[in-house]
């Protein structure tokens, strides 16, 4: 089923967290209308958690304490301890770090895996979150919900879809159709500029999108739940440990910033229209040259234009502090062929495809493009 799928994510969310976390103290309150949450002294406070019996009286979190009681007349208000759920939260995390070293905790009841390289190990993915699913009922004793997909926005939203307490898988493929009606602001990484922007295009829908941006539209399924899809720039810089005169060493330190800086940017399917290059002197004065109209993607492209930069900034005699990189503008790259690289632009293309595969396995030390 999985042929040809190079990624596959879990997103694993607890049920009402804090709740859950509570019944196990007071399992006398299982079945009853409860909420965490509250303030100090007079303050009456808003709901941080809500009991699936208490949301049947639409209470939620965010639900202020007076509205929640005139709501649930019989509500049992719980005052919150986080240090416990936060100690709950580490076995559940130390749980998912069992089957993955790739954990992405997104907030105190909320993970990413990345399954793509532990399939092998553990089985189909279905059968991985079962093993979760579980592990964590039994070792933690609160229920979680869990979604499947080939990309972590989608498991997200999938998960929401499992609640409660189950599993669902979107299929690979299936992602798109799964997705045509949902509201564009309803995705995870969509904010209010976007969701803006967007109705000011009059897309409102997933569809809609589809229909009229699909490059956007897969930037937006790339993007992890807690990126911001659409960075206006990236940039990397470092002071050294001391001061340097070695032009030479100043150099190879900016090479690897440049490394650093185009694989994240390779990540998130992007090239840059500009670059800067940025030089901080022992004394604090600072230069920076600017390059724009141009386009660049990868590591020996942004390393070329920034030595050069480099060379450009570098105008004092003086022992350098600090260097930094930065792209920007950044645009979604559409695959086009770069034209810096000639008819070889294919055979560029997939050597760094590999070498990106590689670094994202391994670490970004474990293999790069040499001078
Ligand atoms: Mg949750």
């Amino acid at each position: 089923m999985l042929n040809g799928i190079d990624s596959i994510f879990a997103h694993v969310d607890m049920d009402s967290f804090f709740v859950s976390v509570e019944l196990i103290r007071h399992p006398e309150l299982r079945g009853q209308p409860v909420v965490v949450g509250g303030g100090r002294g007079s303050r009456m406070g808003v709901v941080a958690a809500a009991s699936y019996e208490a949301r049947a009286y639409g209470v939620r979190s965010g639900t202020s304490i007076l509205e929640a009681k005139r709501r649930c007349p019989g509500l049992i208000i719980v005052h919150p301890n986080h240090l416990l759920y936060e100690a709950v939260s580490r076995s559940v995390m130390a749980i998912l770090r069992e089957i993955t070293p790739d954990v992405q905790v997104l907030s105190v009841d909320e993970a990413v895996l990345d399954l793509s390289g532990v399939l092998r190990l553990w089985g189909p993915p279905m059968w991985i979150a079962d093993r979760v699913h579980r592990k964590i009922e039994r070792e933690v004793g609160v229920p979680c919900s869990i979604g499947i997909a080939r990309f972590p926005l989608v498991a997200k939203l999938a998960s929401k879809l499992a609640k409660r307490n189950g599993i669902c898988m979107i299929l690979p493929r299936k992602e798109t159709a799964f997705l045509y009606d949902h509201r564009i602001s309803l995705m995870p990484g969509v904010g209010r500029m976007t969701t803006a922007y967007l109705k000011y295009l009059d897309v409102f829908t997933v569809g809609e999108l589809v229909a009229r941006a699909p490059l956007f539209w897969e930037r937006l399924l790339l993007t992890r739940p807690v990126e911001n899809p659409f960075p206006k720039s990236i940039s990397s810089d470092l002071t050294l440990d001391r001061d340097m005169d070695d032009r030479e060493a100043v150099s190879a330190v900016l090479r690897n910033l440049c490394r650093k800086v185009a694989s994240r940017m390779r990540r998130k399917c992007l090239k840059a229209g500009g670059i800067s290059v940025r030089v901080r002197y022992g004394d604090f004065q600072a230069f920076e040259q600017h390059q724009t109209r141009t386009e660049l993607r990868y590591d020996f492209e942004v390393i070329r234009q920034a030595e050069r930069l480099f060379s450009l900034a570098d105008c004092l005699l003086l022992p350098i502090r600090l260097v930094g990189v930065r792209l920007s503008p950044l645009f979604v790259d559409g695959g086009s062929r770069p034209l810096t690289v000639g008819n070889r632009g294919h055979a560029v293309a997939a050597v760094y495809r590999t070498m990106d595969k590689v670094q994202k396995k391994y670490g970004r030390n474990s293999l790069f493009q040499g001078r």
